[in-house]
């Protein structure tokens, strides 16, 4: 009993009577004031070591090596990849620099804006980044975004998303990558006379400004207005890359009127510069986003404007088999799962990228079209002892009846 009295904190020395709690080692004890101070001290020490293997992961790539990792996922759109490697080589850059209160040269965010067909690869190049440099990653549309105060999404909840990606770790949030989607949507439509309130467009477009730039937003975690209850997160955007994606339909026309504007004045016809007006997107300059309806400011919170180009058939042929993860070779994995040898004749894949080039599936399609192809086979083998599947012309022809592809392009 006299014993127990003398028990102490190995750690304080504080006797046992003085404790909550004391726990016993081999030979010493803990008590719970020590025990608490020790987990504040381990949890700072993981924090502290976190902030810098992050700032270390995000020294690592430069903008050719960026490029090298895009090129195994990305066909084709080399100018974009080369615009894009840069600017998340300077958004970077600029995380890591140093903050010196003497030095006048603040780099300013590189947030970019890609224009671009829908399927030719915004979404895939913008996300391929966020996997390189591990960091959260979320998609929005900004279809669903309304001013606050309107049925719909606030903008914030552009964050709510990137918050649930980062598993609610704010530090990693705040350094994320936000995809927004259909930017194009939310263009000004002041020239239609039937809209008498412009709750998606303008208003919206003014509440992304600051969030663009950088701003501290009250977040809630669990997204908008179902769990009124819970509590706010404050989220800082102002090292978030924003990248917004648009297919902007009928931008060509903005961009043909002026480049002729231009040729009829004292501008491209001086030097005689032939376009290719099979593909006008490529001389794409801010100017055209504002006559389409974007305002100003936002389309200055978006320095970086590269465009994707259309894909042709060759680009189509290669996204099938070249890519890291083509759908092809992710076929050819989940049939080896079953033990079985699948092989695709050239044929059949010149076949599959003509019937999405005369259906005009694009590249999501290719994916649709290999879908009803393979589903039979996927559906047989696995209980068969047929362990070979040759895939040619003939089999995907057999396969893709008409009604098929009726089905296929009225669902795309
Ligand atoms: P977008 O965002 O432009 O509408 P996505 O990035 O969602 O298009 O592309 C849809 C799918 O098409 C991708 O998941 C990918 O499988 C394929 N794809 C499109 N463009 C490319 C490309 N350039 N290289 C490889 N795959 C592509």
């Amino acid at each position: 009993m006299a014993k127990e009295k003398n028990l102490e904190c190995s750690f304080c020395g504080r006797k046992k009577a003085e404790t909550n709690l004391l726990i016993a080692g081999m030979d010493a004890h803990i008590c719970d004031h020590c025990i608490e101070q020790a987990y504040g001290i381990v949890k700072e020490e993981i924090l502290q070591s976190s902030k810098s293997t992050l700032t270390k992961e995000l020294t690592i790539k430069k903008p050719q090596e960026i490029k090298a990792f895009l090129d195994q996922y990305i066909i084709g759109q080399d100018e974009t990849k080369r615009a894009m490697s840069v600017a998340v080589y300077n958004h970077y850059k600029r995380l890591l620099q140093a903050k010196d209160k003497n030095d006048d040269v603040e780099i300013e965010k590189s947030n970019i804006i890609l224009v671009g067909e829908t399927g030719t690869g915004k979404t895939l190049i913008a996300k391929t980044i966020a996997r390189m440099l591990n960091v959260p990653f979320s998609i929005v549309d900004a279809t669903v975004l309304t001013q606050a105060g309107y049925v719909g999404e606030d903008v914030e909840s552009i964050l709510s998303r990137l918050l649930q990606a980062a598993d609610y770790n704010v530090e990693k949030a705040e350094k994320g990558i936000v995809f927004i989607d259909e930017i194009d949507k939310i263009a000004r439509k002041g020239d239609n006379p039937s809209i008498t309130r412009d709750v998606s467009g303008e208003g919206v477009q003014q509440a992304l400004l600051k969030l663009l730039e950088g701003t501290v937003v009250n977040v809630a975690p669990q997204g908008g207005r179902k769990h009124p209850e819970q509590k706010f997160v404050e989220v800082n955007t102002k090292d978030i890359l924003f990248i917004a994606g648009g297919a902007f339909s009928g931008i060509e026309r903005n961009i043909s009127k002026r480049l002729n504007m231009q040729a009829v004045g004292f501008g491209a016809s001086m030097d005689g510069e032939s376009h290719d007006k099979e593909n006008l997107l490529q001389y794409i300059t801010p100017s055209d986003l504002k006559s389409f309806g974007l305002i100003p400011e936002i389309i200055g919170r978006l320095p970086v404007l590269t465009y994707m180009n259309p894909l042709d058939s060759i680009a189509l042929r290669a996204i099938l088999t070249e890519p890291k993860n083509s759908i092809i070779k992710q076929y050819a994995k989940l049939f080896l799962m079953d033990d079985v040898d699948f092989t695709i004749s050239d044929d059949a894949l010149d076949f599959i990228v003509d019937k999405a080039i005369t259906y005009k599936l694009g590249a999501r399609g290719l994916r649709s079209l290999c879908e009803a192809i393979f589903t039979d086979a996927m559906f047989d083998l696995p209980s068969s002892n047929e362990k070979v599947l040759n895939v040619t012309k003939e089999y995907c022809e057999f396969k893709l009846s008409n009604t098929k592809l009726k089905k296929l392009k009225e669902a795309s």
